[in-house]
């Protein structure tokens, strides 16, 4: 079984690179090797010349080597999860770094199992065509640090399993996290099949340039996106995007607001809102306002924060310095408009840590910045609407489009709402939760391609018709 010092020393350094804070309380936990430009050209190379290899093992032998890996990261669970809330800030328990580590192990398996896509398009007794999903090559796969070995999982496990290579790069706010997963992923593969480049954005840029890479999963923020998006033009390179998000709720008027209560603030407050999928902005019908602002409170009041290895908290600092402003400017800004703070809106700005706490913000204007940015960390702006269409139109009026939700008693009213929002998903009395085989992907500038399930194995494929 690895340990916790075991598997830190083995991706810490003790020469130079990157100083890595504990974001609760501002201790150093060690050094993470970084690598230069040069170095992302010679990991392509290596993981381009083991991919044949790989690809010629088949589905069901590189399916039982997912499987092992999965076994790989049960076996570490603990180290995993503890240099994870360590790094990340996020706790131990609640849906945070255990969830997230047993995550891992859960999307390595669907994905082993999932069917090949191969599919006979046409036999109809004078023609014969199938479509096969071929490998690419190799995928460099970049990460952010909100959820930092889940959503490499999400990128690199289908792309392994369809006989890619991959060049993983994590985030530079979290590149422990990356490289821990990567070297427990490794006691199980063959070498060079998964290569991580620890980093800062150059040598995501890098891996977009570099001719012998196919195809880049990018999971991050739209701005970067989009330079990813310019950047591929050169080789055409393909590429799946999951991008920012600014989630709408509506909460229609029939609705329990007591027995809603907890599934609203998880859908908020998940990894303490720094979460791609999160509630973002909640719409709620009038005649439900004050109860709903009420029941929101009194189960936001009883969330515990603080250091993420203490067992009894569920909510953490937010990962970085930079991340706490953000969430501070929008609040103050709400503040300063008329708003009103029914919970938090007062971190203690001397300590260490970045933490702010949980923040709900009532009878806020519509167009105010906290609701029509994306805040990505824990503080709720609560609209209030009398006008269902009115609510809808609000919904969809940001240029992003990666979730949303409808709360209703009566499902097939909420259903109906559901066809009129412009997301990718939209949930129904939930918010924000994923599924090995349910595909999620963004609309609008939340980006374009889908990850997961059959969906998720044809993103990392080239298409091949066999006619004849
Ligand atoms: P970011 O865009 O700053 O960084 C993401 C990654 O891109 C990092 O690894 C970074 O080093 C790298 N990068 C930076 N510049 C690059 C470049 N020019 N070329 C290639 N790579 C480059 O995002 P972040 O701050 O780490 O993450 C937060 C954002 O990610 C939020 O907007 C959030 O909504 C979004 N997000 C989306 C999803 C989703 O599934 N849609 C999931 C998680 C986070």
């Amino acid at each position: 079984m690895t340990t916790y010092e075991s598997l830190l020393a083995a991706v810490t350094t003790d020469g130079d690179g990157r100083e890595v804070l504990d974001p609760a309380t501002g201790e150093r936990i060690g050094t993470a090797p970084v690598v230069d430009t040069a170095a992302v050209g010679d990991a392509v190379a290596r993981a381009a010349a083991a991919q044949p290899a790989w690809a010629a093992l088949g589905h069901a032998e590189r399916s039982a080597l997912l499987h092992r890996a999965a076994d790989a990261v049960e076996a570490s669970s603990e180290a995993l999860a503890e240099i994870l809330s360590r790094e990340q800030g996020k706790p131990l328990n609640g849906p945070n770094a255990r969830f997230e580590v047993g995550a891992c192990a859960a999307w390595l398996r669907v994905t082993a199992d999932t069917p090949t896509p191969t599919q006979v398009v046409v036999d109809d007794g004078t023609d014969f065509a199938e479509l096969h999903y071929r490998p690419i090559g190799v995928v460099g796969a970049i990460t952010p640090w909100n959820w930092p070995m889940m959503i490499a999982i999400w990128q690199l496990a289908p792309a392994l399993r369809m006989g890619n290579t991959v060049v993983a790069k994590p985030s530079q706010y979290t590149l422990l996290s990356g490289l821990a997963l990567v070297e427990v992923l490794n006691t199980v593969l063959p070498a060079d099949v998964l290569i991580a480049v620890p980093g800062s954005g150059e040598l995501g840029a890098a891996l977009v340039t570099d001719p012998a890479v196919g195809k880049i999963m990018f999971t991050g923020s739209t701005a970067t996106g989009k330079k990813i998006i310019e950047a591929s033009a050169g080789n055409v390179t393909r590429l799946t995007l999951e991008l920012g998000g600014n989630d709408a709720g509506i909460v229609l008027p029939d609705v329990d607001p007591k027995a809603i209560a907890e599934q609203l603030f998880w859908g908020a407050f998940i990894n303490t809102g720094q979460t791609c999928a999160a509630l973002k902005r909640l719409y709620v019908h009038d005649d439900v306002y004050d109860a709903v602002c009420e029941a929101l409170v009194d189960v936001a009041g009883a969330m515990p924060m603080g250091v993420g290895l203490d067992e009894a908290n569920v909510l953490g600092p937010l990962q970085n310095a930079m991340q706490f402003d953000v969430v501070d400017r929008l609040v103050e800004a709400a503040k300063a408009s008329g708003a009103r703070v029914l919970l938090g809106g007062d971190p203690e700005r001397t300590q260490p840590g970045h933490f702010y706490p949980a923040t709900l913000v009532a009878d806020i204007d519509p167009a105010n910045a906290l609701v029509v940015e994306e805040q990505f960390g824990p503080a709720l702006p609560i609209i209030r609407y009398s006008d269902l269409d009115d609510a809808i139109a609000l919904a969809n009026g940001l240029d992003v489009g990666l979730g949303a939700s409808v709360w209703s008693a009566d499902r097939d009213r909420a259903r109906e709402v559901a066809a009129r929002i412009q997301a990718g998903t939209v949930w129904i009395n939930s918010h924000g939760g994923v599924h090995p085989m349910i595909p999620f992907g963004g609309v609008k500038q939340s980006g374009y391609g889908l990850e997961f399930g059959a969906e998720g194995l044809k993103a990392v494929a080239v298409p091949q018709v066999v006619n004849g």
